[in-house]
């Protein structure tokens, strides 16, 4: 399709904590994936400890085999931090220090304490050539170097510095490949039926690649991804299949259901407060990780026994012992009563049986009740979800966001103001 080579990459993660296992490499999995879309083939991960011969031999290895070369890790300060050093004998390129990063360096560590360290001059050593990447989070700068048509740029090891200072370079990394890539996210519609019913029009160009992921913590996901040309038929099929499915897309692209709830709630002003039970605020949890959920959220309660359904929410005691704790009756009650006690608009509630024991025939484990309040009244629902204790939670978690988001877009469309 495309008359030039795809160009191949290499990650390289470098840290002793990385190979002893004390650190999760998140970095990689970061980068790997945005160097697909930005058109690489990325053909090898590696990790490598912080041990001077290792990373030379690797890197010079990596310099016959890849394009682009990235390393995390291994700029600190310390005596153990050597990527520098090693690209240095690699290239046969010095290292020289930059006066301006080091004042810089200097004046910060100043604002903390009477002394700057020595390691100051370590950190500002450049690259001879090197164009520096600025680390607005932290103190050792990137560096990107060009080298016999090669491109190797040197990233910090920790992601919140990393990130950044990749996503400044992002542009300048770019290839003819380029990917374009949309996500449509799911609930209510099973994986397989989704794909059944919609083959034909998901399958309509074969140089775009479909794949779908089912979770139980997001739904079911379709990605459509092809070369970046593409970009105006990719959006029309998903703007097609959006219009399909209708309610049971919750998301595109970025957006994770609390998202959605949360610009629901934002846009129109209103609040919700969620009364959990089995979930034992994994929907609070979620919600509270959204940086200005304040202002839609009036708070939570977890009632997980009896008494505090009945002492905190109010639930008619009767009414349990009627229905049991896990009933549409009791989390009616749930909801409505928090939805008092918060002074919210909306509330949601959630009672079930995550088991592995609990369950009866009548309840079986995996029986999940749900309600949702609004001034307008109460609606309650029952699932019977599949899996462990903590795949339960988590669908509920799932559910209970999208009980919350269905409820608020009816109510929006019943007051005739919906926007989003
Ligand atoms: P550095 O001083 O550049 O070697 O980086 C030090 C810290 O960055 C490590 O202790 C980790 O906390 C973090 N870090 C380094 N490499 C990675 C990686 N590949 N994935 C996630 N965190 C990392
Ligand atoms: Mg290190």
């Amino acid at each position: 399709m495309r008359g030039v080579q795809v160009k191949n990459a290499i990650i390289y993660s470098i840290g002793n904590e990385l190979v002893e296992g004390l650190i999760v490499d998140t970095n990689s999995k970061f980068l790997s994936v945005h160097l697909k879309s930005l058109g690489y083939n990325v053909i090898r991960i590696e990790t490598l400890p912080d041990v001077l011969d290792i990373i030379v031999r690797r890197i010079s290895e990596g310099l016959s085999e890849a394009d682009l070369l990235i390393t995390t890790g291994g700029l600190g300060p310390t005596e153990d931090d050597l990527t520098r050093e090693a690209i240095s004998k690699v290239l046969n390129k010095s290292l020289v220090l930059n006066e301006e990063i080091a004042n810089e360096l200097i004046e910060r560590a100043l604002k903390y304490y009477n002394k700057a360290p020595e390691s100051v001059k370590k950190q500002a050593l450049v690259l001879e050539g090197a164009i520096v990447l600025d680390n607005p989070v932290g103190t050792a700068p990137g560096q990107l170097i060009k080298h016999n048509g090669k491109t190797i740029v040197i990233l910090p090891g920790p992601p919140v510095e990393m990130i950044p200072v990749f996503e400044s370079i992002k542009g300048e990394l770019k290839t003819d490949d380029e990917l374009y890539t949309r996500r449509i996210k799911t609930i209510g519609v099973p994986e397989a039926v989704l794909m059944d019913e919609h083959k034909d029009l998901l399958y309509s160009n074969p140089q775009i690649t479909i794949a779908t992921m089912a979770s139980y913590e997001r739904g079911v996901e379709v990605r459509l991804t092809g070369s970046v040309v593409l970009k105006e038929e990719i959006d029309g099929i998903v703007e097609q299949l959006t219009n399909l499915l209708g309610e049971s897309v919750y998301a595109l692209d970025d957006d994770s259901i609390e998202d959605v709830v949360y610009k629901l709630l934002k846009e129109n002003n209103l609040t919700i407060s969620f009364a959990e039970s089995c979930t034992g605020g994994l929907l609070s949890a979620r919600f509270v990780d959204i940086p200005g959920v304040s202002s839609v959220y009036k708070g939570g309660v977890v009632a997980y026994s009896n008494e505090s359904k009945a002492n905190i929410l109010r639930v008619p005691k009767d009414i349990i012992e009627k229905h049991g704790a896990v009933s549409e009756e009791c989390v009616s009650y749930m909801a409505k009563n928090a939805r008092e006690i918060f002074d919210s608009e909306f509330s949601v509630s959630i009672s079930g049986i995550a088991g592995p024991t609990g369950g009866t025939p009548q309840k079986p484990v995996g029986t999940v009740c749900f309600a949702f309040a609004s001034k307008k009244g109460v609606k309650a629902f029952t699932y019977n979800l599949r899996g462990d204790r903590e795949m339960i939670r988590k669908r509920s978690a799932l559910i209970g966001f999208d009980i919350a988001r269905r409820g608020i877009r009816e109510w929006l469309r019943l007051e005739g103001n919906i926007k989003g």
